[in-house]
């Protein structure tokens, strides 16, 4: 029997549709083609996520104190022990931290017991690191935190400037609508402002590679010219907006002509001058703006820097213009919606004495909190100092994501109550749990999430949960009715859920707060199982969504006008010195997903990037003494982090970049967010993880190795580098240490050795190599590569022997030298991840002729699926051509 169930991707904030046909098999996938985020594509992410349902490392079961416990006595434990801290010491000294990753429904409830029953907004959300200073922008400009347009405006813009956005990794499927576009409309003109070169540059018209952290200064400068060419709406600002005076003169203050914001911003002057004058000339720009807008410490002042130009020209309601900020998360929207955030009360209403009141009345709560709460960072702080007593975290592991990470693993050790709920047993957070709740994952459980484009879709359960999973929104039930609230919780299914959610939304609203869905507020089960792809709001009465607002230059201040903020200068919380002369600049890979919780399970994705590397500019490495491939240790006051060194021109000199996804459980030593700096912007409380001032120096380990396995290894000894990746029928881990050669043999035979197996075996301690493979029934066990430095054998042909049932001989002779026998070929490091082309493959069809993404796509179907290697096999045809067109 099989079935196809229409959901949605759980990864990034695009919000893709994925059809999934579920039947006696394995799931099979594909993008939705009737869903209006993404028509059918999917990215190597999305398309991956079947790999990662397998139950191993799933958590299954409720656990006390590391014991097996029933729910029942897990949820009584869990309200008993928040009551206690309450009663003793008053509300304020719980907390509840959760996750982009959670549905609307489970957040709904979260909000509602922390802010409506236990009296205390300490609730916050991982989307604090992720789009804080959007919506503070959004509030201080339009009074409240709406996304003005939607995905078709960058269809239908002439010029998209994407600011802070690496889109061709982070939000792959948006990047390729983009290209599309680009297609059709031969007008269409992008700029890219970021520090780095990175695989979104492919397809820039202009490319700035401003400083870090003056993106203010160069928005101003663009506020100063439009004034200065007479490209102000004055009819729009004058009946639209307030303040436009005030933020020109700061604009002026700040950035009074193109040679100083070039000076400020580390750019030629052309290069403004043409930004600038594209700006001036062009009605239809799209501002698209993420994580390296956001986190800083003035990502506020960023914001609003970009929305003050969209406000001058009348820029923004109509189709193909806009600023547009993209979220990171599946449902960072949602957890907007609902009041995730520790200073918003619920349904984008403020802690104002009137919203206080509504809420109260809405929910019958005895105790609304009356001021907002900790936000993630200070939150995490007054665990540490003992503030905070008992703290519930949901589907996030902030041990790896927050900044000055290790302080937070410290308080988490000492906090008297720590519950995790999870769906995985051994993230680096849920190890320090008192209590462990096992939660449904994505496939499993039923809601709603918005995407970046206020679109509201169903996430459906396909497959039954494993053990005694449940999903979020029933454990805080639960929970709940233990604490004594169990008439406000009645809930017996998420869309019970939801109607409350929407009620919400549009009680006393009579159009005043722009998050109104009441519209489907009397939305019957079968309406809710069935609900179609809406952008909110849907005010009452109404079943169709709303694509854009602010055509009619209806904001939502109290008085309904636009403001402009004046925006001066902030430098980064802390600046280079001496000691820490570069910053750091952290963030994602193309097939990697925040702390690798998920795609830690796909060998596929896990086959891109292996191991966390630092990228610096050459000049950089020289001055620092660090060569290409050799392990680098990246210091900062707060922490340290070792990782491979990445040596690149795309990086702009002083800049380094380090990707933020190792946990401990794949690289112990590769936890960059032990580095990041805590400090956070003032407005939004947005940690500064852009911008951290390190120093870079090499780390001489004795040997290097590499080791693959069958079966998954704690390797023990004197091992002071280990990065654990997954592959197609082994385990893939990178090595180093300080262990004499005469160890390696006992060391290794400890480590691999299987009964009834084969042990190959090649020494040269002179040279300081080591060799060693495991044969079982003809079939390849695991082998082990030690040598003085990283020029190791390479791995791709090795990886491959391990996904044949048999080895052949010529095979099995060129094991310890690490060679594909004549007539094999090593595909090398893959750069498709949907066809599982490798890069020397690639290399060897370039050199064949083939120098079009179109031919290569043709022969070996590689970029052809999602798209998202496109910009690196582009990459590749131009180094081997010396061609950039190609
Ligand atoms: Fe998922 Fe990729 Fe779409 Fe993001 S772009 S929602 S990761 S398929």
């Amino acid at each position: 029997m099989t079935a196809t169930v229409r959901t949605t991707c759980p990864y990034c904030g695009v919000g893709c549709g994925i059809e999934v046909t579920a039947g006696d098999g394995s799931p099979r996938l594909s993008g939705d083609k009737l869903h209006p985020a993404n028509f059918g594509r999917l990215c190597s992410k999305g398309a991956a996520v079947g790999e990662t349902l397998g139950l191993e490392g799933r958590l299954l079961y409720p656990e006390i104190q590391g014991r097996r416990a029933d729910w029942n006595e897990a949820l009584a434990m869990v309200a008993r022990g928040f009551q206690r801290m309450i009663e003793t010491d008053g509300p304020d000294t719980v907390a509840f931290y959760v996750s982009g990753q959670l549905l609307t429904e489970d957040y709904y409830v979260a909000n509602k017991l922390m802010k409506g029953f236990i009296g205390s907004a300490n609730i916050d959300t991982n989307s604090r690191l992720c789009m804080a200073s959007s919506v503070a922008g959004h509030k201080r400009a339009f009074g409240s935190d709406t996304v003005p347009g939607n995905y078709e405006d960058l269809e239908l813009a002439d010029l998209i400037v994407l600011t802070g956005s690496n889109l061709a990794w982070c939000h792959p499927v948006l990047f390729q609508r983009i290209v599309a576009a680009r297609g059709r409309n031969p007008r269409l003109r992008i700029v890219v402002i970021d520090p780095r070169r990175t695989a979104t540059c492919d397809i820039a018209d202009l490319h700035l590679a401003l400083a870090p952290g003056t993106d203010t200064a160069l928005f101003n400068g663009l506020l100063a010219y439009l004034d200065e060419r007479d490209r102000v709406d004055h009819s729009f600002v004058s009946a639209y907006t307030d303040g436009f005076e005030a933020a020109l003169a700061s604009a002026r203050r700040v950035s009074p002509n193109i040679a100083a914001v070039a000076e400020h911003c580390g750019l030629a002057a052309a290069d403004i001058d043409q930004f600038y004058r594209w700006c001036a000339t062009t009605s239809k720009v799209v501002t698209v703006y993420s994580q390296g807008v956001n986190q800083s410490s003035c990502g506020t002042d960023k914001v609003n820097a970009i929305i003050n130009c969209h406000l001058a020209t009348g820029s923004i309601g109509a189709p193909g213009t806009g600023p547009f900020s993209i979220t990171g998360q599946p449902n960072a929207m949602g957890g907007r919606e609902v009041g995730g955030f520790a200073n918003t009360l619920a349904a984008h209403m403020e802690f104002s004495p009137e919203n206080i009141g509504r809420v109260g009345r809405f929910w019958n709560a005895p105790r609304v909190a009356a001021k907002p709460g900790l936000k993630a960072v200070d939150m995490f702080q007054a665990v540490a100092n003992g503030r905070i007593k008992a703290i519930w975290i949901m589907a996030t592991n902030p041990v790896v994501s927050l900044p000055d990470a290790d302080n937070v693993r410290t308080a988490l050790e000492r906090c008297p109550l720590v519950v995790v709920s999870d769906a995985y047993a051994d993230t680096d957070t849920i190890r320090l749990a008192d209590i462990r709740l096992p939660a449904q994952t994505w496939g499993e459980r039923d809601g709603t999430v918005t995407n970046s484009e206020r679109r509201i879709s169903r996430q459906r359960a396909f497959r039954p949960a494993p053990g005694e999973a449940r999903p979020d929104w029933w454990i805080v039930t639960e929970v709940a009715r233990r604490m004594g609230f169990a008439e406000a919780f009645p809930y017996a299914n998420p869309g019970q859920i939801f109607r409350e959610h929407a009620q919400l939304s549009g009680f006393e609203n009579n159009g005043g707060r722009d998050f109104d869905i009441s519209g489907l507020a009397d939305l019957e089960i079968d309406e809710y199982d069935a609900l179609e792809p809406i952008q909110w709001p849907v005010p009452r009465g109404r079943r169709e969504g709303t694509d854009r607002l602010f055509a009619d230059g209806a904001f939502f201040t109290p008085d309904r006008p636009a403001r402009f903020v004046a925006v001066g200068e902030r430098r980064p919380g802390h600046a280079t010195d001496a000691d820490f002369p570069l910053v750091l600049n952290t963030g994602r890979v193309r097939d990697h997903w925040h702390t690798l919780t998920r795609t830690g399970r796909s060998a596929r994705l896990s086959s891109h990037v292996v191991e966390p590397y630092v990228e610096l500019h050459p000049d950089d490495a020289a001055r620092h003494g660090i060569d290409h491939a050799t392990l680098a240790r990246v210091t900062s006051r707060w922490g340290e982090a070792i990782v491979r060194a990445q040596i690149s021109e795309t990086q702009r000199r002083g800049s380094i970049f380090v990707p933020m996804h190792w946990s401990a459980e794949y690289a112990e030593t590769g936890r960059i967010d032990v580095v990041v700096n805590p400090v956070t912007d003032p407005v939004s409380g947005q940690p500064e993880s852009k911008h951290t001032p390190v120093g870079v120096t090499p780390y001489r380990p004795a040997w290097h190795a590499f080791l693959l396995s069958r079966e998954e290894l704690t390797a023990a000894g004197s091992v002071s580098y280990r990065v654990k990746a997954r592959s197609h029928g082994c385990w893939h881990y990178e090595l180093a240490g300080d262990m004499t050669p005469a160890h390696w043999r006992e060391w290794a035979q400890a480590l691999l050795m299987q009964p009834n197996s084969q042990w190959l075996e090649y020494a040269d301690a002179a040279a300081g190599r080591y060799r060693a493979a495991v044969v079982r029934d003809q079939c390849l066990q695991a082998c082990l590569f030690i040598g003085p430095d990283h020029e190791l054998p390479a791995r791709s042909w090795l990886l491959e022997l391990f996904a044949k049932p048999d080895l052949e001989r010529a095979e099995r002779l060129g094991l310890l030298a690490g060679k594909p026998p004549q007539g094999q070929a090593d595909h090398g490091a893959i750069v498709c991840s949907c066809f599982q082309v490798g890069v020397n493959t690639l290399v060897d069809t370039i050199a064949r002729g083939l120098v079009t993404t179109e031919a290569i796509g043709k022969t070996l179907g590689a970029g052809t699926n999602c798209g998202s290697c496109l910009p690196e096999l582009r990459n590749l045809i131009a180094r081997c051509c010396g061609d950039k067109a190609a």
